[in-house]
């Protein structure tokens, strides 16, 4: 497995795969791996001839530097992980690689970047698109899998490839979770064990909001109720947003709006933002599975 750090140079990688008649199927991270990543690198294996990862903490997508700076960079660990689960090369360039002296161009995602995370997180999707765009002009790849663990940026980058006629085929992976629901994040490991032990009511706060989803008057609010009382009853727990949305446009409902008279063709969605003292998780599940 080849470990490249230069765009030029994974572009080099990626030309000769390609001459070669294989085609690359690309899993972008922020390390720190874990078996969600892996399921995503097993995705990709199973689409395509090689693997590339790449790994980066991109500066331009993060709102708070306390968050930045404590991000976990295992770097050696994450190697031998790609490496055992066979990946053929991972891109990890530094910062200088991306973003030289100069730089100045931003890719602007649209209106799916306003809605649910958007207003709280300025420029934080622009950073990711900026990004994701640069990764796949070195990568190249002809497929790039992401996680449902971060839909709306799923959703905005599957826009970004068909707006931008990228020919690359974006393809969602479903979230892996902890046994006791916990959806697998490298932050995770930043919660102390008491934390991790509370952040349990995650998962079921969702768990709450889709029985509430199946009761005949459900309204958004209704089932965001269910959800806002499961981790109100865990004092360790500060819950920053629980919000339905329509999976496919991510319209965000109002409390009042009934599900029921959503429109049977509609796939609803809950996601939810919690903090841990200075730890956010996110998590999301369709409504009814
Ligand atoms: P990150 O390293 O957190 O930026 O994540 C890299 C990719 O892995 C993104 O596409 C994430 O959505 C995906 N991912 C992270 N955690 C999970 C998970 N628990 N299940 C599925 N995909 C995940």
């Amino acid at each position: 497995m080849l470990t490249i750090t230069d765009p030029s140079d994974m572009r080099v990688w990626s030309n000769r795969a390609a001459s070669t008649g294989r085609t690359i199927g690309f899993v972008p991270t922020m390390g720190a791996l874990h078996e969600g990543h892996l399921a995503l690198i097993a995705e990709a294996a199973e689409r395509c001839d090689a693997v590339v990862v790449s790994i980066f903490v991109n500066p331009l997508q993060f709102n708070e530097t306390t968050d930045f700076d404590s991000y976990p960079r295992p770097i050696d660990d994450d190697i031998a992980v790609c490496s055992a689960a066979g990946v053929s090369a991972v891109y990890a360039p530094t910062a200088r690689a991306m973003y030289p002296e100069g730089f100045q161009t931003r890719v602007v995602p649209g209106a799916l970047a306003d809605r649910m995370e958007g207003p709280g997180r300025p420029g934080h999707f622009e950073g990711v698109v900026t990004v994701v765009a640069k990764l796949f002009g070195a990568v190249r790849p002809d497929a790039a899998i992401f996680g449902q663990k971060d839909f709306q940026q799923l959703a905005i980058v599957t826009a970004m490839a068909a707006d931008l006629d990228m020919g690359i085929e974006i393809v969602g992976h479903p979230i892996v979770r902890e046994p006791d629901g916990l959806a697998m994040s490298s932050r995770n490991v930043r919660l102390t064990p008491t934390q991790r032990s509370a952040a349990v009511c995650v998962p079921r706060s969702l768990d709450a909001a889709i029985s509430a989803a199946g009761h005949v008057d459900a309204t958004a609010g209704s089932v965001t109720g269910a959800a806002a009382q499961v981790i109100a009853a865990e004092p360790l727990a500060r819950l920053e947003y629980s919000t339905v949305f329509d999976a496919d446009t991510l319209e965000e409902f109002n409390s009042d709006d009934s599900l029921r008279q959503s429109g049977a063709d509609r796939v609803l969605r809950i996601a939810t933002a919690v903090w841990f003292d200075d730890v956010r998780l996110i998590d999301n599940r369709p409504l009814a599975e």
